[in-house]
């Protein structure tokens, strides 16, 4: 599926989520958008900054939901542009930076936006 998305679609997503969407009225929607490779220039219908997992589960069911595709944005630093997609659903894991290392067990944790 392709176009915008209505007002009151994003609202339905929007509430009871702890993190916020970005959609392409918004102001920081320009930079939302951009990631490390500056050539690739393409525009999700949404950007979902997710402040938990479940933020994260409620942008799939979203997604697919309303028939779009979706990219994960860890640090996005994909040379290939990985991490977006034009007029799907961007689930930009930034604020997931949470980092645990467990020295006794020699493990290191670390949340899926994590540079
Ligand atoms: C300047 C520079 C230096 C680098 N140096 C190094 C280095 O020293 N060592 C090294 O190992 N690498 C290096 N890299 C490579 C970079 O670290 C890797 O590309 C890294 O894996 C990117 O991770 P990210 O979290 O930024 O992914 P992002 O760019 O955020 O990409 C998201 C990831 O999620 C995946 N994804 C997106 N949508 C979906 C979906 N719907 N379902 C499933 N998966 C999905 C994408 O395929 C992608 O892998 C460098 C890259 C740059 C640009």
């Amino acid at each position: 599926m392709t176009g915008v998305l209505g007002e009151a679609t994003i609202r339905e997503l929007d509430i009871g989520m702890t993190g916020s969407v970005v959609g392409p009225g918004d102001p920081d929607y320009e930079t939302a958008r951009g990631v490390w490779n500056r050539a690739i220039d393409k525009r999700p219908a949404l950007i979902v900054r997710a402040n938990s997992t479940e933020d994260v589960a409620r942008a799939v069911g979203f997604a697919r939901s309303e028939g779009r595709p979706i990219a994960v944005r860890g640090g996005a630093h994909s040379l290939a542009g990985f991490s977006t997609c034009d007029d799907g659903i961007v689930i930009d894991l930034a604020r997931l930076n949470d980092v645990q290392v467990d020295v006794e067990a020699r493990r290191a944790f670390a949340g899926g936006g994590t540079r």
